[in-house]
């Protein structure tokens, strides 16, 4: 069995965005030299997300909308983990679009269904935060 890991840096200049970060797993991927397996690819804070859904801008607004509705980022006051931070929204926003994915590997690629693609998503950026990959497989 292979193993392969890698890790990936970001520092978003926003507070909160959606990277697509499908072509550098595919680059892990074609770097491990792995046929068939297993890929995970995690976020390694506990404010952003790794989840798969559609590369499309209006859907990314309706995740933004809908994230603040749930866990508003103001007033900051309003959560008990806002002391001495202000990212209590964050860590709710992170726990509801998830930590990682895994994606079968097979004959070499992502075996993705339909318009799959997999997002880095940051909710306290602004600062260097990184994400795991981990691939298995022979
Ligand atoms: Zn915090």
């Amino acid at each position: 069995m292979k193993s392969h890991r890698q890790e990936l840096w970001f520092e978003v200049e926003e507070r909160r965005a959606f990277l697509n970060i499908t072509p550098r797993v595919e680059e892990a991927l074609a770097a491990s030299g792995i046929r068939e397996g297993l890929c995970v690819v995690n976020a390694m804070h506990i404010s952003a997300s790794v989840f798969i859904n559609d590369d499309e801008s209006g859907l990314h607004g309706d995740f933004e909308v809908w994230l603040e509705k749930l866990a508003p980022e103001h007033p900051h006051n309003q959560y008990a983990h806002n002391v001495g931070e202000d990212n209590a929204d964050a860590h709710l926003k992170r726990t509801i679009m998830g930590r990682e994915v895994v994606v079968a590997v097979t004959e070499g690629r992502l075996d993705f269904g339909p318009w799959e693609q997999i997002f880095y998503g940051e909710f306290d950026g602004r600062r260097r935060k990184r994400v795991l990959i981990k691939i298995i497989g022979a």
